[in-house]
C-alpha cells in the first residue's frame, strides 16, 4: 500500500508537534509527522531552559511572545494537557546608562504592542526581589511578570497528544533520507506566465524514509538544528546553523528564595532561575563556534561560576557536579529571528527553523503561523511576509538584540 498524507511535518520536537497540533485544529488531520528517534524530546526541546518572556526588542518577537504566553497560561485547559507555566517574572538588571536606555526603549515597544505589564525598575526594587544580589552597580532594570517558564517536553507532548488524538499520525524511529521533487514551471512573481519571463522551480512530490516512501505535495520542514541539511534534501538552501550553548545546575541550594524571576545580568549575560531545590545557571559563551558539538565542556563550570558569584556572592558555595551538567544546540540565524513561510524555489516546501535560542517559548506562534500559511496562504497573526527566508537575499534583516 502506497502511504500518501496530505501533509509530512519532519521533526517531532515542540515546533513540529505545535504545527501538527495547529493543522489538526484547524481541519488538517491527514498529517504525518516523522521522528527519526525512538522518543520525542531527544533535540534541542529536551535540553531547554524552559524560559518564556515577552521582552524582546523587535515588533515581530514581541508579537509573537504576547500571542504565545497567552496561549501558555491557557494551554492546560486548551489542550487537555499540563504546560506547566510559571509566571515568575523575567527581571533584566543594567549596569550601564546603555543598557538601561536599550530596555527603555524596548519597554515602549512592547507597550505600543500591547504588553502592557513591563515595569521599570530600581536598583531597590530588585534587590528586593533577590537580596542576595550584588546591586551596587545596578542602575536599574525591567520587571514582566507574565515571562516565566514552562515545561517544554510537557507542552511538546501535550501538542502531539492533541494531534494524535484528532488523527494526526506519528513515526518514530523514522529517518527522512530524500524529499521527491519535480520540475514544475512558475512565471516570475508580478509578471503573468503567459507573456513574462519563466523561472523553473520544483514541486514536492514525496519524501523517502526509513521506513519506505510517503506520497505528499506539502512538506515541513522542523527538524530544529539539523534544519539546513533537511533543506538541502530538497534541493535548497537555509541559513540556519547549530551553535552549542550549555546548562550548569547546582546541587540543592538554599541560599537564594524559593521563587524569584529568572535574573538577567546584563554586564555579563549570564542569567539564573530556581529549577527544583537548586539553581539553574546560564551564560552564553561568546567564544562558541557554530557545529553539532552537543558533548559538555567540564572547563564551562569554571568560567560560569565566576560569573555566578561575580554577582551572587553566596553562588561561591554553591557545589556543582559537572556530570548533572548538559549542552544542546541553539538553530541559529543570520538575524536571529525565525525563518517561517513557503520555500521560494520549492513550491510545498515550509520552513519554521532559526529560532535562535526561542523556539519553546515561540512554539504556539510559530504551529500557528505556519498552519495559517499551509491553509490559508497568510496568517492574521503576525505579517508573516517579514519571516521569509527571501529577506536575506533581499537584504530585509530583522536583528534582534535581546538573544539570551
Ligand atoms: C541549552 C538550551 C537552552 C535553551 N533555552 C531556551 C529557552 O529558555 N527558551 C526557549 O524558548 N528556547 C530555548 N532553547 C531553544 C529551544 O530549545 C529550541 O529553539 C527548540 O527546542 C527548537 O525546537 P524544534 O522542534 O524546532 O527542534 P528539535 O527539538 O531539535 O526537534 C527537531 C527534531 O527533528 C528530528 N529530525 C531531524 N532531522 C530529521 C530527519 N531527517 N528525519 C526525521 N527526523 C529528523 C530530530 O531528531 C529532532 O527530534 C534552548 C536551547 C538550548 C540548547
Amino acid at each position: 500500500m502506497i502511504e500518501t498524507a496530505d501533509v509530512v511535518i519532519i521533526g517531532s520536537g515542540i515546533v513540529g508537534s505545535s504545527v501538527a497540533y495547529h493543522l489538526a485544529e484547524q481541519g488538517c488531520t491527514n498529517v504525518l509527522v516523522i521522528e527519526r528517534e525512538a522518543h520525542q524530546g531527544k533535540g534541542s526541546t529536551g535540553k531547554s531552559m524552559g524560559g518564556v518572556r515577552a521582552q524582546f526588542s523587535t515588533p515581530v518577537n514581541i508579537q509573537m511572545s504576547r500571542y504565545s504566553i497567552e496561549f501558555f497560561s491557557r494551554f492546560d485547559e486548551v489542550v487537555g494537557h499540563p504546560a506547566d507555566y510559571r509566571a515568575h517574572g523575567y527581571l533584566f538588571c543594567a549596569t550601564s546608562e546603555r543598557h538601561l536606555d536599550y530596555l527603555k526603549a524596548n519597554r515602549e515597544r512592547q507597550l505600543a504592542l500591547g504588553v502592557h505589564n513591563v515595569e521599570l525598575v530600581t536598583r531597590q526594587d530588585i534587590a528586593k526581589f533577590v537580596p542576595q544580589l550584588r546591586v551596587d552597580d545596578i542602575l536599574g532594570g525591567t520587571f514582566c511578570p507574565t515571562d516565566g517558564f514552562v515545561d517544554p517536553h510537557s507542552v511538546m507532548m501535550g501538542f502531539m497528544t492533541h494531534a494524535r488524538e484528532r488523527g494526526v499520525r506519528l513515526w518514530l524511529d523514522t529517518q527522512v533520507t530524500g524529499i521527491e521533487v519535480e520540475p514544475a514551471l512558475t512565471g516570475t512573481a508580478g509578471v503573468s506566465p503567459a507573456h513574462g519571463p519563466r523561472t523553473t522551480t520544483s514541486r514536492i512530490t514525496g519524501v523517502m524514509t526509513t521506513r519506505g516512501r510517503v506520497s505528499t505535495p506539502i512538506v515541513v520542514n522542523a527538524a530544529g538544528p539539523w534544519a539546513a541539511g533537511v533543506a538541502r534534501l530538497a534541493g535548497t538552501e537555509l541559513p540556519v546553523e547549530p551553535l552549542r550553548r550549555q546548562l550548569v545546575p547546582t546541587e540543592p541550594f538554599a541560599g537564594l528564595p524559593q521563587r524569584f524571576p529568572m535574573v538577567i545580568d546584563m554586564s555579563t549575560g549570564f542569567h539564573f532561575r530556581r529549577e527544583g531545590k537548586g539553581i539553574l545557571l546560564a551564560w552564553n559563551d561568546p567564544d562558541e563556534t557554530p557545529g553539532f558539538k552537543t558533548d559538555f565542556d567540564p572547563g564551562f563550570v569554571e568560567k560560569i561560576l565566576t560569573r555566578a558569584a561575580d554577582r551572587v556572592p553566596s553562588l561561591a558555595e554553591a557545589e556543582v557536579n559537572p556530570r548533572r551538567a548538559w549542552a544542546g544546540l541553539y538553530e541559529m540565524t543570520p538575524d536571529h529571528h525565525a525563518i517561517i513561510g513557503p520555500a521560494p524555489d520549492v513550491s510545498g516546501l515550509y520552513f519554521v527553523n532559526g529560532f535562535s535560542g526561542h523556539g519553546v517559548m515561540h512554539s504556539p506562534a510559530s504551529g500557528r503561523i505556519t498552519a495559517d500559511l499551509i491553509l490559508q496562504g497568510n496568517s492574521k497573526l503576525i505579517d508573516a511576509a517579514q519571516l521569509s527566508v527571501d529577506r536575506f537575499a533581499a537584504g530585509r534583516l530583522l536583528e534582534e538584540t535581546a538573544v539570551l
